[in-house]
């Protein structure tokens, strides 16, 4: 198989590589009530996805706790994930979207940009490194930065913090970040610890003010320490 078929995969194929791809970034296998989830499709149906996708060799099994990539297949869903995070960048870079307003575009587009439309977009943009949203852009031929950074819910009190990406996918939680300062590269510091359920409070560099951010939007938004 070419890394640059020219037979497309489907819809439903791409959005199950790049499902099980982000399920499994950390190592662990995806199971089938994870992927269905992150689809919202039912479980039965994941089952017969999988079994599809195994035969064609994209996923193996891992025996009793789910499924993971391929080398097929992680090449697959890098080359979708570049397409999504080039053109969330195009939309705000060069047509002036914000980035509450990319993602959803991009997932339409994503299935139907060609990689040619894909390469010269990427070179319009000087071969961006990473998306709007802080998420790194795999390379034409497959690398991928790591993007090893851990959610404010999970992050330290006391020490500065640097906000290095965020989560796409809802449009309100990014306005409502925006709203509280929270952008990429703003820096903030957790004042206490507190139960994991419980907002926190956060002071971010520039305001006068401690903001309350909720478990929710906690975990969507990930930090480095800054230096
Ligand atoms: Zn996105």
């Amino acid at each position: 198989m070419s890394p640059r078929r020219s037979s497309p995969l489907s819809r439903s194929v791409e959005d199950y590589l790049k499902a099980v791809y982000t399920l499994t970034e950390r190592g662990e296998p995806a199971s089938t009530s994870a992927l269905a989830e992150a689809l919202d499709v039912q479980p039965a149906s994941v089952t017969g996805m999988i079994k599809r996708l195994d035969e064609s060799g994209f996923l193996e099994h891992v025996p009793y706790r789910g499924v993971r990539l391929t080398k097929t297949g992680a090449r697959e869903a890098l080359r979708i994930i570049r397409r999504h995070r080039v053109l969330e960048t195009y939309l705000a870079d060069h047509l002036g979207y914000s980035w509450d307003d990319v993602h959803h575009e991009a997932e339409r587009l994503e299935h139907a940009a060609s990689d040619e439309l894909i390469d010269r977009m990427a070179a319009a943009l000087e071969d961006p490194s990473h998306d709007p949203h802080g998420a790194p852009i795999p390379t034409r031929a497959g690398e991928i930065a790591p993007a090893d950074f851990v959610s404010l819910a999970n992050a330290p009190a006391g020490v500065a913090l640097e906000i290095k990406a965020v989560q796409d996918e809802d449009s309100d939680l990014l306005r409502h970040m925006e709203s509280l300062g929270l952008r990429l590269g703003v820096q903030l510091t957790i004042e206490a610890r507190v139960p994991l359920n419980e907002p926190l409070s956060v002071m971010v560099e520039g305001a006068e003010v401690t903001e309350r951010i909720s478990p929710d939007l906690a975990q969507r938004i990930f930090v480095g320490w800054s230096a």
